[in-house]
């Protein structure tokens, strides 16, 4: 039954300490929900047990399990999520002038990075004889737990905004979920779900509030350290897109871990990309006076007025010595048709939004022509096609006729003496 690794569960605000045995989800110190809880570890435990080759063959990420907040009888409910590709890309890098990498995190099982967490969520609440989990969610998370609910033999109960684009809810629904379209925003979908948590006592997944979620998330730094480490250079900067911003803070936990138990050499500056409808870590994180709550952005994942995890967000910035930068959605959906016409990589839009964010920086010179960048593809494109429709040109529609080809295309015998 033992957690040894695992020490403490400490409030990020008054520093108070939690037994990490006990389901909490954040400081009772604080009125609101901001008193949230970081995973603390015995990193000397962690290190003796982690026998592996960091080779670069990750198969998923419970090759990391020894950095897991999971018990050591737990049963994996997993997937095989992580263990995802860095691909050179040097169209892409043409196109910008700079050399970028993408992780491509929406192969994971059930399209988007957030499976890293399921995965360690449905594994934690099964060990503790829940039998119900729960979320709030823009879209991807519930699809994501809904998933691993399913693989878990858990019931899932999610709540979404009732504007979540319509592949996002087809897929809890096909994974067997209740899915609860809340009449208003992903804001109020979160609160809703926190009530019916102290309510019914369901296991709650959600991101920013359950302190285990975050954890889940370190792997895909763990991934890139290790996949650094093969390659035989550390990038200057990792770019993700932020909403509530448990994304970026774990990937920067996870990256930081590595860095300090000697596995690499160096850390890569943290790069967080907002949508300017959606602002708040950005906001805050540059000290602007008004933080505005309203989410307005067609990149539906990162819509969160109010985010979770601010202060782990802004931690990871200021740690690294990276920075964030907001862009438009006009932006972000140039980025998405940029980066599936030039690699093969189709993005959601959250996704697509580091390439925007990108270039973005090199405007602005905060990032160099001669440094190297990793941005995180977060979620697969086919989640929601009808954005993608406004970044494209239009399906071109013909007669079963060779004429109609001539006409676009030439005719086919004068093209061949061209040559
Ligand atoms: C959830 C999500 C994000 C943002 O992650 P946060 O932890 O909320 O900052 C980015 N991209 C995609 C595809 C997501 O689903
Ligand atoms: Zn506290």
């Amino acid at each position: 039954m033992a957690m040894n690794h695992v020490t403490a569960l400490e409030c990020t605000i008054c520093g108070k300490e939690y037994d990490p045995d006990q389901i909490i989800y954040t400081c009772s110190e604080h009125e609101d929900v901001k008193g949230i809880l970081e995973v603390k570890y015995d990193y000397d435990i962690i290190h003796d047990n982690f026998n592996v080759d960091l080779d670069g063959d990750i198969r998923s990420q419970w090759k990391y399990e020894s950095f897991l907040p999971v018990h050591d009888d737990a049963v994996p409910v997993t997937l095989n999520e992580g263990g995802t590709d860095l691909f050179d890309a040097p169209n892409l890098s043409d196109e910008l002038g700079v050399t970028i990498l993408v992780k491509d995190d929406g192969r994971n099982p059930t399209g988007c990075f957030k499976d890293r967490a399921s995965s360690i969520a449905v594994t934690k609440a099964k060990h503790a004889g829940r039998d119900i989990i729960t979320c709030a969610s823009t879209g991807n998370a519930a699809a994501s737990l809904s998933g691993y609910a399913a693989r878990g033999g858990l019931d899932c109960r999610i709540f979404v905004p009732g504007d979540a684009p319509a592949g996002k809810l087809a897929q809890p629904l096909v994974y067997g979920a209740d899915v609860l379209a809340v009449n208003g925003s992903y804001d109020e979908a979160y609160d809703l779900s926190v009530t019916v948590t102290d309510e019914y006592g369901w296991y709650n997944r959600n991101a920013a509030i359950n302190p285990f979620q975050v954890e889940g998330k370190r792997t895909v730094g763990h991934e890139l350290a290790e996949q650094s480490r093969v390659r035989g250079e550390i990038p200057d900067w990792f770019v993700f897109s932020m909403g509530d911003g448990c994304t970026i803070a774990g990937a920067w936990k996870g990256f930081r871990e590595f860095y300090d138990l000697d596995y690499v050499e160096d850390t890569p500056k943290m790069l967080g990309v907002q949508a300017e409808g959606a602002s708040a870590i950005h906001d805050t994180f540059h000290d602007h006076d008004d933080v505005d709550e309203i989410a307005n952005t067609l990149a539906d994942s990162i819509a969160v007025g109010r985010p979770r995890n601010i202060i782990k967000a802004c931690r990871a910035l200021e740690e690294s010595g990276g920075t964030s930068v907001t862009v438009t959605d006009e932006e972000i959906l140039k980025a998405e048709k940029l980066l599936g016409s030039s690699e093969g990589i189709y993005s959601e839009p959250a996704g697509a939004t580091p390439v925007a964010g990108v270039r973005k920086c090199l405007e602005e010179g905060i990032i160099e022509s001669d440094e190297t960048v990793v941005v995180t593809s977060t979620g697969f494109g086919l989640k929601d096609t009808e954005s993608a429709k406004q970044a494209t040109s239009d399906v071109q529609h013909i007669d079963p006729d060779l004429s109609e080809v001539q006409k676009l295309y030439g005719n086919a015998e004068a093209m061949a003496t061209d040559d």
